[in-house]
């Protein structure tokens, strides 16, 4: 059976735009998705990303959640069939605040997989308020938890094949320890690469204040440096089929350019198709 990605929606956040895009509105508000995905049709359902935990916590940093109850994340993949014990791997692009909220819900024999380094950059102090003490203390308590937390060394190892046709890879960007989900579905492989990438639109289709051809602009949240911020975006866009960013909806690429925009799943229907590139810059 083949391979597909649902997408959840675990509430949408407020935060300012220049935050998601470098540079973009300085002092506006943008409202944004907070997605996660659901792996269907391996031995196992595989969901990665959790979301935040709360609207309050989301305070913590400035920002509000706007988190109702069809975002809770037993009702999210109940929509699929799925109850919580039932997910055998719960997979992290990283461990900020909204991507990790709900581990402590699953039962300790769902698996928590996360890639070593993200785990120690998250108590390192270096984006301190992103990474909140009760997510963090509760995958301490996986630590303790025979099979409960299980590391990646994906910066030695390279990619690592979790279930036939699901790959891990360092991402090399937003977090020290960031990684990308590679699953390879009847289309081709779909990236789904947390907050390497923010938006779309203003980060690749139409790349805010960018001149030179092809260039992406950064977020305006990274913990690594510029070049290598641009460099893991350009890696995702060489290399798949679809990408699936957490705060933006999923498009479709083909050699590199975005084509297409999907919404709930991957392979799925196409909700919007892109104007073809002009090969020569407008
Ligand atoms: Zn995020």
């Amino acid at each position: 059976m083949a391979l597909e990605i649902k997408v959840l929606d675990y509430g949408d956040i407020e935060l300012e735009s220049s935050f998601l895009v470098l540079g973009r509105d300085c002092g506006r508000t943008r409202r944004v998705p907070t997605l996660g995905f659901l792996i269907l049709g391996g031995a196992y359902p595989i969901l990665v990303d959790t979301g935040y935990r709360s609207n309050q916590i989301m305070e913590t940093l400035g920002m509000r959640g706007l988190q109702f109850h069809e975002n809770m994340i037993e009702n999210q993949l109940s929509k699929h069939g799925v109850r919580m014990g039932d997910v055998r791997f719960v997979l992290h692009t990283h461990l900020h605040i909204d991507h990790a909220g709900k581990d402590d819900l699953f039962p300790m024999n769902s698996t928590v997989v996360v890639n070593r380094r993200e785990l120690e950059y998250s108590v390192s102090g270096l984006m301190h308020p992103q990474y909140p003490a009760p997510d963090i203390k509760h995958l301490i308590d996986r630590l303790h938890g025979k099979g409960a937390l299980r590391f990646l060394d994906l910066e030695i190892s390279g990619p690592v094949e979790l279930m036939p046709g699901v790959y891990c890879e360092a991402a090399g960007a937003h977090t020290e320890g960031s990684m990308n989900v590679h699953v390879h579905t009847s289309e081709g492989v779909a990236t789904i690469c947390g907050d390497v990438i923010y938006d779309i639109n203003d980060q690749i289709v139409e790349p805010f204040r960018q001149n030179n051809d092809g260039e992406p602009q950064t977020t305006g949240n990274h913990g690594t440096t510029k070049r290598a911020e641009k460099a893991a975006i350009k890696k995702v866009l060489a290399n798949a089929r679809f990408i699936l960013p957490v705060h933006d909806r999923p498009a479709r690429v083909e050699s590199g350019v975005v084509v297409a925009r999907l919404q709930d799943s991957v392979p799925g229907p196409i909700v919007q198709t892109l104007p073809k590139r002009n090969w020569f810059p407008a």
